[in-house]
């Protein structure tokens, strides 16, 4: 029989896009987690009517999280609620999927654009590794026997995207020149890599994952990728890593890309 995608997940800015897609996917799943965290800055507010009606649906399996991924405190609370939730357990999964862009040019770019994106693409999972690291290490623990590492182990996977890529910038800078985002973007990957080398030691694995262009608010109607299509490719990638990935930049079909 196979086994399921892991135990437990928390995924933040689940309430829409992506995010809310992921917990979709992740509870219609014939092997979804026992315990699906959906982080959400504002759970009671009308952009998350979605969430709220996908959760009363899966009451056994969902919980709803308040997690403003730019508050520490909120972080802080969220990995007290999660680590009560899980009654003793680790968590297996954090997907750091909560993120902003301001596309601007370098004219529209001031000190607040900078900061502002940074602090939520970059310093909030870097917040959050921190938090949730006591969780992820007794999730890796609770297989003594396994010295591989996968998703259903303990693993971070932050959203990325091809925009980060220094190697790729060339051929799609002019398309988008988006100064703010790249720049965070190409941060959180050095946050991945940091984090793969900090805690390979405790089995677990970190990566970053690009969705593709895909039909979001952020990513506008005429990206060429529906949500559905997006994720479903990404489930198979998530549930294909192994420890040779840790500390890689994928796309949603699996393929590298170059830093
Ligand atoms: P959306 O703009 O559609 O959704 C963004 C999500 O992030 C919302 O749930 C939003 O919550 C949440 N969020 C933003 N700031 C915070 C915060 N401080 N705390 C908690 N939640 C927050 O974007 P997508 O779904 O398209 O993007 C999801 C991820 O995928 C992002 O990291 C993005 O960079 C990445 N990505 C997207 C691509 C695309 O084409 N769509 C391409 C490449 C990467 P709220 O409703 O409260 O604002």
């Amino acid at each position: 029989m196979a086994s399921r995608i892991c135990d437990s997940v928390l995924v933040t800015g689940s309430n829409r896009g992506i995010g809310l897609e992921l917990v979709r996917q992740l509870v219609d799943s014939p092997l979804s987690p026992v315990q699906i965290f959906a982080g959400c800055r504002d759970p009671n507010g009308p952009r998350s009517q979605d969430l709220q009606e996908l959760t009363k649906k899966h009451h056994d399996v969902i919980t709803v999280v308040q997690l403003d991924t730019i508050s520490p405190t909120s972080i802080a609370e969220a990995s007290k609620l999660v680590e009560a939730k899980l009654k003793g357990k680790g968590l297996n999964l954090i997907i750091n999927n909560a993120g902003v862009n301001i596309p601007g040019s370098l004219a529209e770019t001031g000190m607040q654009e900078m900061v502002g994106v940074y602090t939520t693409n970059v310093v909030g999972p870097m917040l959050i590794a921190k938090d949730f690291h006591p969780l992820l290490c007794k999730a890796a623990a609770q297989f003594p026997h396994q010295t591989s590492m996968s998703c259903s182990r303990s693993a971070i996977i932050n959203v990325s995207t091809l925009l980060s890529s220094i190697t790729r910038c060339p051929e799609n800078f002019s398309v988008s020149p988006m100064y703010p985002y790249r720049v965070s973007k190409a941060a959180l990957n050095m946050l991945t890599c940091c984090l793969a080398e900090d805690f390979k030691k405790d089995g677990i694995l970190v990566m970053s994952l690009h969705p593709g262009w895909v039909q979001t608010e952020m990513g506008g109607p005429e990206a060429p990728l529906t949500t559905l299509e997006s994720i479903s490719s990404m489930m198979k990638v998530i549930t294909s890593l192994t420890e040779k990935d840790s500390g890689t930049l994928l796309d949603w079909e699996g393929k590298n890309i170059p830093w």
